[in-house]
């Protein structure tokens, strides 16, 4: 089945005696047993299945199913938020004295996990100076990193890298590539395509879209052999509680469960049924929605280039952006909605832009279907110094933007009207 079509109907069977067509909510926390047999099986995990929503649900399961089938993946995990889903990712990799190589480009709350949250449980990270460059990536592995990880379109500058590359270099190395689709989605961008071993996302974004609700999810690749590589003893060594080895009992499938009967079962992180099913929502008009947004990104991005108080546009679907052709190769379909621009003049001029913005609403989310304004400098990466801010793309005057789905003239003189009153004093 094609994309549209597995959005709507992917993992979604009618269920049980009352035929419910819709994704149904299981609010229970628990799941019957049947026999002693069952539960013991359920719980050596020789058998799959509901126990206990912390766990799993079947609510959770077809948001994950769903997800699976978009992405083109093995298994996924869902999980309380787009950070839990990072957090429990490299959890289930890392250990202290490991080793993370990782994009400087990247959401702040994720740079701020892997270099302050997990450096103080000893757990190390080189940010690649020059991500653009295959070779910089190689040569920051060292012989106890545990994974490669970066954005499909980096956040905030709109990065895009030469993934399949990328790919290869960890596969040579054997080592896990991890790739954030946030802001591309699986409608964009397919990471397992080209190479990647594990996909993460924010549901609370695009894939719900209507920012009514925080959610995560990890999709396995389900394509890694652990057992021909030497960095992953929590994989191919036994397992403490379980007494059995992952790489040896699951096969490629070790980190999704793993990733469940381990990390999102100690630290709690879950999903909320509730949660999964507007998610699950969202999804059927995934694709509606994100041709719409890359349709009024890309309008927005080109006017925005032309205006006189207007400085760069870092748009990954403009022609003058230097991550134009890569974009053309990867993201085909569309650059995606969320963009920085540098208005001229600076800090100023940048404040007056954004309280002087009437459609947009000026609030830290991407992916609504409402359009949205930040300033990244005195938000969401302000705990950084102006010189990892320089590093991540961002000048004081930058503003960024998630378009939404309004008709996009509307926003158009939305912005015109504000850049007039930001250069007004
Ligand atoms: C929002 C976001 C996250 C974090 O997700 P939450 O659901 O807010 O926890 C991680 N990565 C990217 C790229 C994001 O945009």
């Amino acid at each position: 089945m094609r994309f549209d079509t597995l959005q709507i109907h992917a993992a979604s069977e009618p269920d049980g005696p009352l035929g419910a067509r819709q994704l149904p909510i299981y609010p229970g926390n628990a799941f019957l047993f049947g026999t002693l047999g069952r539960a013991s099986d359920l719980f050596s995990l020789d058998e799959a299945g509901p126990i206990y929503t912390r766990i799993g649900n079947p609510s959770m399961t077809a948001l994950e199913g769903r997800l699976t089938a978009l992405e083109g993946g093995a298994a996924a995990v869902a999980f309380a938020s787009g950070q839990a889903a990072e957090t429990a990712a490299l959890l289930n990799v890392v250990r202290s004295g490991d080793h993370i190589v990782s994009s400087p480009v990247i959401y702040g709350g994720t740079y701020n996990l892997i270099k302050n949250t997990l450096g103080d449980l000893g757990i190390a990270v080189t940010f690649v100076e020059q991500p653009e460059d295959p070779g910089a990536w190689a040569a920051a592995i060292r012989p106890n990193t545990r994974i490669l990880f970066t954005e499909s379109i980096g956040n905030p500058n709109n990065s895009v890298y030469d993934y399949r590359v990328i790919a290869d270099v960890a596969a040579a190395h054997q080592v896990l590539f991890c790739v954030d689709n946030t802001a591309a989605t699986p409608y964009l961008f397919r990471p397992f395509e080209h190479g990647a071993d594990i996909v993460i996302h924010s549901a609370s974004k695009f894939l719900g879209g209507h920012g009514v609700a925080i959610g995560g999810l990890v999709i396995d690749g389900g394509t890694f052999d652990y057992a021909a590589s030497e960095r992953y003893p929590m994989m191919t060594q036994t397992d403490p509680s379980y007494r059995l080895s992952f790489a040896d009992k699951f096969g490629k499938l070790a980190f999704a469960q793993r990733l469940r009967c381990n990390i999102l079962r100690d630290t709690g992180a879950a999903m909320s049924p509730f949660t999964a099913w507007i998610i699950a929502q969202g999804i059927e008009t995934l694709s509606l929605r994100m041709s719409r947004h890359v349709s009024n990104a890309l309008a927005i991005a080109q006017w925005l280039e032309e205006h006189p108080d207007v400085g760069a546009v870092n748009y990954c679907g403009l022609e003058s952006n230097r991550y134009y052709d890569l974009a053309m190769r990867y993201l085909p379909r569309g650059q995606g909605a969320v963009f920085c621009f540098d208005i001229n003049g600076g800090y100023e001029q940048a404040v007056r832009f954004v309280e002087a913005l009437r459609l947009f609403s000026h609030a830290a989310n991407i992916g609504d279907l409402r359009s949205l304004v930040l300033h990244p400098a005195s938000t969401t990466h302000s705990q950084m110094s102006d010189d990892e801010r320089t590093l991540a793309g961002l000048s004081p005057g930058s503003v960024r933007l998630s378009v939404g789905l309004e008709d996009v003239n509307d926003l158009i003189e939305d912005l015109d009207d504000g850049l007039s009153r930001s250069h007004r004093s």
